[in-house]
């Protein structure tokens, strides 16, 4: 007897305990040819690099779609010097309020290296692959109808690539900015976590988080990975990188790099013309579409 009811408690405390994990666990999924639309559409608008007219026509873009998504969307047009005078840079913030105050940055850059010798440079992977797997993830919660805890902040920056060479005056200009602006305003108090996308969509991936990102968001993302079954496509780097993530990192906040870089062999599709959007693939984007998503919806730090 005493068997029996100890029997019946422990079948109690399972279904209860699982149970409880399901409630809160919220399961979605992106739709690979969508994102790999919004891929085809960014790409397109070439070349798109900062102070070009391509570059603000892309903002408009990307505006243009997350508002028709539901996203709450600011354009935040601001002047930098570049080793080439005052340029106009506009970040894109489209917002998802959550029902926390909360907030989770997820980010990516739109614009495109400037190369003179490559004037309609796409930059399929570098630049495009992430903006428009941004704008599915986007489209993919809106359509859900559920309301994420923390509120998502869908950052579409301008101005990753340097002019020249990446210093405190080159390169990461849209990044710089947003970060500057939330540590002065304090807001950046509530950023739970930063998560940066940056060449995710190579036919052949393998994402490289580079050795400086937050180890504990980092292994929090594997896992996530891990049950989706795609654990192996992601893993840390030896070496560090600069990328949309370091300026948030120098303000104190947990931050992940989600990067791929090794496109093609020995890395030789990166900022050459060959950076086109027949070396994509669907699968890449919906197994970091996916994933990401998980983590940002299903988010407890
Ligand atoms: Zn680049």
């Amino acid at each position: 007897m005493i068997f029996r009811i100890r029997l019946f408690s422990l079948i109690l405390f399972l279904l209860f305990s699982t149970s409880c994990k399901d409630r809160n666990k919220i399961s979605l999924q992106i739709n690979a040819k969508s994102a790999m639309n919004y891929v085809q559409k960014i790409a397109q608008i070439a070349p798109r690099y900062s102070g070009h007219p391509n570059n603000a026509k892309c903002a408009n873009l990307i505006a243009q779609i997350a508002t028709a998504n539901g996203a709450d969307v600011k354009l935040d047009k601001f002047n930098a010097p570049t080793p080439y005078g005052k340029v106009e840079f506009q970040n894109v913030i489209a917002t998802i309020k959550g029902q926390s105050e909360k907030f989770i940055i997820i980010g990516s850059h739109f614009d495109t290296k400037k190369i003179d010798s490559i004037p309609l440079f796409q930059g399929a992977n570098d630049g495009a692959s992430s903006t428009g797997l941004l704008l599915e993830l986007i489209r993919t919660i809106n359509r859900s109808k559920i309301k994420p805890y923390y509120s998502l902040r869908f950052i579409f920056f301008d101005g990753e690539e340097c002019f020249l060479k990446y210093s405190n005056n080159d390169g990461l200009y849209g990044s710089r900015h947003y970060a500057t602006i939330i540590k002065e305003d304090k807001s950046s108090e509530l950023c739970k976590g930063v998560v940066i996308c940056d060449m995710i969509g190579d036919k052949e991936l393998k994402i490289t988080v580079p050795s400086g990102c937050d180890a504990g968001l980092t292994k929090e993302l594997f896992d996530v990975a891990k049950q989706n079954g795609y654990g192996k496509y992601f893993a840390w780097s030896s070496f560090d990188i600069i990328d949309d993530h370091t300026p948030f990192k120098k303000i104190g906040l947990p931050t992940v790099n989600l990067i791929d870089f090794n496109y093609g062999k020995h890395n030789r599709y990166w900022h050459t013309k060959a950076d086109t959007v027949d070396k994509l693939s669907e699968k890449s984007l919906k197994i970091v579409g996916d994933v990401v998503l998980d983590f940002i919806i299903n988010f407890e730090f």
